[in-house]
């Protein structure tokens, strides 16, 4: 049997609402957006802005709107691929009971799940908040202003700080979130790992709660994991190219 066909067996064994899908930069490179954390990636041209220093210093500010112009152009454009479809296909047919991603690109939402269906661990790139009265923006509104001279945009209704809703270094991660993630772990027969590596908290830890549940765990990575020996299925292809491939299976 072919990676895509076990990997097809195990979702139609999981049955209805069985699955839940955790995914990571590794389904969106293929989508075009790099991954932050790779040899090259932003982060390691560029450090890291503090949640606290953003707070604190209109300067960080500047430099964060600054590199949002260059790095949220490549989102904004960004289509999804076969792996999203394939991801948007299953919940459509009832097999999955959520999707859990450390991505901000909102690829999942475009590839036509519900906002109801996806946990974002950390935020999302598409909007900005105002860190005072809540309110929310469409993030190229504000950079529009950005764009027109105004550096340090201030929400237009009550002169807070805005930002973007994304999860900043130094930035806990929203407390319903994790724990919808881990709801949504604890209740899967089975949990499939698509494009993470689970290095960071939470992502290290989540699969073992599906495990502890009782449930299967299946990796789809291009690199290895410290769960790869607790896994049923542990497959290196590019997650759109496997996906694909098992919407295919699964279509016959
Ligand atoms: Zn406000």
């Amino acid at each position: 049997m072919s990676s895509a066909e076990r990997l097809a067996a195990l979702l139609v064994e999981a049955g209805q609402d069985g699955t839940v899908i955790f995914s990571g930069a590794g389904i969106s490179t293929e989508s075009g957006i790099p991954d932050f954390r790779s040899p090259g990636g932003i982060w390691t041209r560029y450090a890291p802005i503090d949640y606290a220093d953003y707070l604190r210093d209109p300067a960080m500010r500047r430099e964060s709107w600054r590199r949002g112009l260059n790095t949220y152009a490549t989102i904004v454009d960004a289509s999804p691929n076969a792996a999203h479809l394939a991801i948007a296909d299953w919940w459509r047919q009832g097999l999955l009971n959520g999707v859990v991603t450390q991505n901000i690109d909102g690829l999942h939402h475009k590839a036509g799940l519900p906002a109801e269906a996806v946990v974002e661990l950390h935020g999302n790139a598409h909007s900005v908040s105002c860190l005072t009265c809540g309110a929310c923006f469409d993030r190229l509104t504000v950079q529009a202003r950005v764009l027109a001279g105004d550096e340090d945009p201030v929400c237009p209704n009550c002169g807070g700080v805005l930002k973007s809703t994304t999860i900043s270094f130094g930035q806990g991660l929203p407390p319903r979130a994790i724990a919808e993630a881990q709801q949504l772990h604890a209740s899967a027969r089975l949990c499939m790992v698509i494009g993470s590596s689970l290095v960071v908290y939470p992502a290290a830890t989540l699969p073992e709660v599906t495990l502890d549940a009782g449930g299967q765990l299946a990796i789809v990575n291009q690199t290895e994991t410290h769960l790869d020996h607790l896994a049923v299925l542990v497959a290196r292809e590019p997650a759109a190219v496997l996906l694909g491939e098992v919407a295919r299976v699964t279509a016959r």
